[in-house]
């Protein structure tokens, strides 16, 4: 799952300032599940861009805005998107991006992406991976170390967590080299610890 977020409308409003007619682009899956892109975003965002004087002539919702084969399939969950002079989506940038090579039509994107992340039990799960092009997931119990300490230790801890395991930079999160401690020896596995790894190329 991509982590992505709101853009402040005040930002969203400048970008398209020069633009009246707004046809509005959802993703129904991640953007979906994180309410930043779904039916009901979609309804509200159409509202608040009618209320600042936009005309929405349509919107779709396709089922992921990363993976759309064409123009036309996309114009085909509604045909006003003909009559538009720019689309928003409210997608992640991949959504974005992919959206902007399909046509000639300016695209603005209404959210941010901030991590990848995935769900779990119904949690949302930010920064799950950085996208190294190395997993090395396997020998930190399947807890990135690269992508959740704030140093991005890969011979952690740091040393500066807290009595009860509190990371030093963020209080409120347990150090992710206490949980990739327990993890492995919960299997056994703290052997794994003696490897020293390589720091990544900074992402
Ligand atoms: S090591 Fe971490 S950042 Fe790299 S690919 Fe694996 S999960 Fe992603
Ligand atoms: S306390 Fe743990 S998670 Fe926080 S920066 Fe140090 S090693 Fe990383």
């Amino acid at each position: 799952m991509i982590i992505s977020e709101d853009k402040p409308i005040a930002e969203i409003l400048e970008s398209i300032e020069n633009h009246s007619s707004i046809f509005i682009v959802g993703c129904n899956t991640c953007a979906a599940k994180l309410h930043v892109g779904g039916e009901q975003e979609i309804l509200s965002m159409k509202s608040v861009l009618e209320n600042s004087g936009k005309k929405v002539v349509g919107w779709a919702l396709p089922t992921a805005a990363c993976s759309i084969r064409s123009w036309d399939h996309l114009a085909e969950k509604d045909r006003s998107i003909n009559k538009a002079d720019a689309l928003l989506v409210m997608a992640c940038g991949s959504g974005a991006s992919v959206i902007s090579k399909l046509g000639t039509i300016d695209v603005f994107p209404s959210n941010n992406t901030v991590s990848l992340g995935g769900s779990y039990k119904g949690e949302v799960l930010p920064d799950q991976c950085k996208m190294c092009g190395n997993c090395t997931l396997f020998y930190f119990g399947g807890i990135c170390p690269y992508s959740q300490c704030p140093k991005k230790l890969l011979n952690g801890p740091c040393g500066g967590c807290s009595d009860d395991g509190a990371c030093e930079t963020d209080n409120d999160k347990e150090c992710v080299w206490e949980l990739i401690y327990k993890k492995l020896d919960e299997k056994n596995s703290l052997y794994l610890l003696e490897r020293i790894f390589e720091p990544k190329v900074n992402k």
